[in-house]
């Protein structure tokens, strides 16, 4: 199983790393070490022929969930679909999901749960640029 380490943080800002994703085994949420308050989200790995061992539903949170590599299938209730690395699955509010992978690689992803509808601003409606010395 792998775990979440606090690199390092300020007031501002929070910095978690899950190591490697080549061999990330398990599941790991990272919202407590991150503080983060916006969202949940979990690194999940799946081994070749292996489905998360339930199925669940959420009452309040939207989940995305993003394949970063391997492939296989996704089920929403009654629709069944495939995915691969590069997909992203909106899946809403009261309704059974569960995935499996297919392919010989491992299925990492990360899933993050937030409050479905609760997007206001974002990117340019929420974003200013702002005079900064850079540092980088
Ligand atoms: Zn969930």
């Amino acid at each position: 199983m792998s775990e979440v380490k606090i690199l390092n943080s300020g007031e501002k800002f929070a910095h978690v790393s899950v190591g490697s994703l080549k061999g990330f085994e398990g599941k790991q949420f990272v919202k407590d070490a991150a503080g983060e308050t916006s969202c949940e989200i979990s690194f999940g790995s799946l081994p070749s022929g292996q489905s998360v061992p339930f199925f669940h539903s959420h009452k309040e949170n939207e989940e995305n969930y993003i394949i970063l590599s391997g492939a296989g299938k996704f089920q929403v209730n009654g629709d069944v679909f495939d995915v691969a690395e590069g997909s992203v699955i909106r899946v809403a509010t009261n309704c059974d999901r569960n995935l499996k992978c297919t392919s010989q690689e491992p299925m990492v992803y990360i899933c993050i749960q937030a409050k479905e509808g609760s997007l206001g601003g974002y990117t340019m409606t929420d974003a200013e640029i702002t005079e900064r010395e850079n540092l980088l």
